[in-house]
């Protein structure tokens, strides 16, 4: 499947803001958003005039960045969010957190999303107490997602453990720490996800 591999930095530097995916770095001096708060290219620095059109597309991208989504399944998480009963731009962003990658690195057991989504494919988490490796897969309400006893003693996992220990868990989040596990209490109201766009500005972009 094709995947992204040039410098993740560049898409914070193109959205200009922080997309936190390269875990403990993000939070550092080193972070390429605070070294150089520009776009990249040769045109980074130019002035710029975005149209109406060009801000939905960017609410678009940042989103799907944010969540390391492909084009094609962001188009039909979309497509998903508008079959169901609500509001599309609360019902779009509540898929994408209920995406297990996501749910993981909200527990805190992953320092960023990319990591997040290796460890899943790794097959460190189980879903009800069966192994689920698809960071696609969306958790419902009442689900439990729990690390396998067998990663529990794995280094990895405890320096993880221990660098994000800073980080709060949402609340939709039942989370046991000693555990490693934690119950989906419910799908998150918009006001529980702290990402901060305009959803009704990629409802826009796919109404066209
Ligand atoms: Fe983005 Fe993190 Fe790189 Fe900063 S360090 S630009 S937040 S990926």
């Amino acid at each position: 499947m094709a995947r992204y591999t040039d410098s993740v930095c560049r898409l914070c530097r193109r959205e200009g803001r922080k997309l936190f995916l390269k875990g403990e770095r993000c939070y550092t001096d080193k972070c390429a958003v605070v070294r150089r708060a520009y776009a990249p290219g040769q045109h980074g620095q130019g002035r710029k005039k975005v149209s109406e059109y060009g801000t939905q597309l960017r609410a678009k991208q940042m989103t799907r960045r944010y969540y390391g989504v492909l084009e094609g399944q962001f188009q039909k998480y979309f497509e998903m969010a508008e079959r169901r009963s609500g509001v599309t731009g609360e019902n779009f962003l509540r898929i994408l957190e209920s995406r297990l990658d996501n749910v993981v690195y909200r527990m805190g057991l992953a320092s960023s999303r990319p990591e997040a989504r290796q460890l899943v494919r790794h097959g460190h988490f189980d879903v009800n107490g069966r192994r689920v490796n698809i960071p696609s897969f969306l958790v419902s309400e009442g689900d439990v997602i729990s690390l396998r006893s067998k990663s529990r003693e794995n280094e990895k996992f405890k320096m993880i453990v221990e660098s994000a220990g800073g980080r709060p868990v949402p609340t939709w989040l039942d989370y046991d720490a000693n555990k490693l596990e934690a119950k989906v209490v419910r799908l998150p109201n918009r006001d529980e996800i702290d990402l901060e766009v305009e959803e009704t500005l990629i409802v826009e972009y796919y109404s066209k």
